[in-house]
């Protein structure tokens, strides 16, 4: 059984991840500090509490245990946080993957998969945005995954660390086993808060703007499942076990749907009323985020089990029905 190590495997798309990994004969080995991780998401595999800025620590797992690859989910996503301390995001998404990729270097291990992102397109010029859309990001956060992209790039050409990096678009719903679920802490992502309002646990959803240009005014995203990027990560480790030259992948469904659109389905899914009110926008956002995902179904064979968003959001509300406080019981 080959050995992958899984950094950042205790959050919501990494514990996907081992799930998968391990139902697919690799045996994860889970590095992350719990920082925003969960222990109880860590349920296959060998779990190492531990950061990807600790090098002593990178060096003991590289040398006690063969490694044929490693996955990177463990970086900061807050894009609004990233403005105001941009230090923090530099510091984790680049200085400590930087560390993490010396000590790969150092001890030849040189298949990595990287946890990109649409954010490192910015401002789109073009919809559905291709993996040769220009690459200006408007955050702290989306320059730190563009950056790594560019580093990977390099130790490609000088050490023969082979690499591919994915560029998600809007990752949701949830393990359809319902043993895994989205946890952050604090929430700011769009469908797991339309669910914790179903529940009851917030009185409304705060729709960020209405007078964008599309087809009911609010902003229009491409939402993938957690689940069909963990097969599109294995997909890419295989290319690279297979010796087949890295790149960069869009992962998307290529569908839109408004933020309207989500609450509304969620409606149906749920059966609960769901109030809704519209504020200020959120600064940052584009209009519309759609990904052509056309060259990873090409090339990697990429073929997603749950395009439907209605069936992505009613995977996420059984979880979040049977785990109303989250992984805190
Ligand atoms: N959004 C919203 N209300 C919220 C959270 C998000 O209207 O409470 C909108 C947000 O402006 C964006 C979309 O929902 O257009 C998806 O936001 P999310 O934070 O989930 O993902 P992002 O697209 O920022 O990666």
């Amino acid at each position: 059984m080959k050995s992958i190590l899984v950094v950042g495997g205790a959050g919501y798309i990494g514990s996907h991840m081992c799930k998968y990994l391990s139902r697919h004969d690799y045996h994860p080995i889970v590095l992350d500090n719990l920082v925003y991780g969960h222990r109880q998401a860590v349920k296959w595999g060998t779990f190492v509490r531990g950061s990807t800025s600790d090098s002593g620590l990178l060096r003991k797992l590289f040398a006690d245990y063969t490694i044929e690859a490693v996955m990177h989910f463990a970086a900061f996503c807050y894009v609004g946080e990233s403005v105001t301390n941009p230090a923090k995001y530099y510091e984790n998404n680049v200085v400590n993957t930087l560390a993490l990729l010396e000590v790969m270097v150092e001890y030849r291990v040189s298949n990595f998969i990287f946890s990109s992102s649409c954010a490192t397109y910015g401002e789109p010029v073009q919809i559905p945005i291709r993996e040769d859309h220009p690459q200006k990001p408007i955050n702290p956060y989306g320059k730190t995954k563009l950056m790594v992209e560019q580093i990977l790039e390099d130790f490609r050409g000088a050490y023969g660390l082979e690499s591919i990096s994915l560029r998600y678009f809007n990752a949701a719903g949830a393990d359809p086993d319902g043993e895994l679920g989205e946890d952050h802490d604090p929430e700011t992502h769009l469908i797991p808060l339309v669910l914790e309002t179903a529940l009851g646990k917030r009185p409304c959803i705060e729709i960020f703007g209405e007078n964008y240009p599309t087809k009911d005014g609010t902003c229009v995203r491409d939402y993938i499942h957690v689940e069909d990027l963990a097969q599109a990560h294995l997909l890419a480790l295989e290319r690279l076990f297979n010796g087949l030259p890295g790149g960069v992948y869009n992962l998307g469904n290529g569908d839109g749907y408004s933020v309207k659109e989500v609450v509304e389905i969620a409606r149906n899914v749920t059966g609960k009323p769901i109030p809704a009110r519209v504020v200020e926008k959120r600064p940052g956002d584009p209009a519309v985020l759609v990904g052509s995902s056309e060259k990873a179904m090409d090339e990697l064979g990429w073929r997603p089990q749950f395009p439907d968003l209605s069936t992505i959001v009613k995977t996420a509300w059984n979880w979040h029905k049977d785990n109303p406080n989250g992984y805190g019981g």
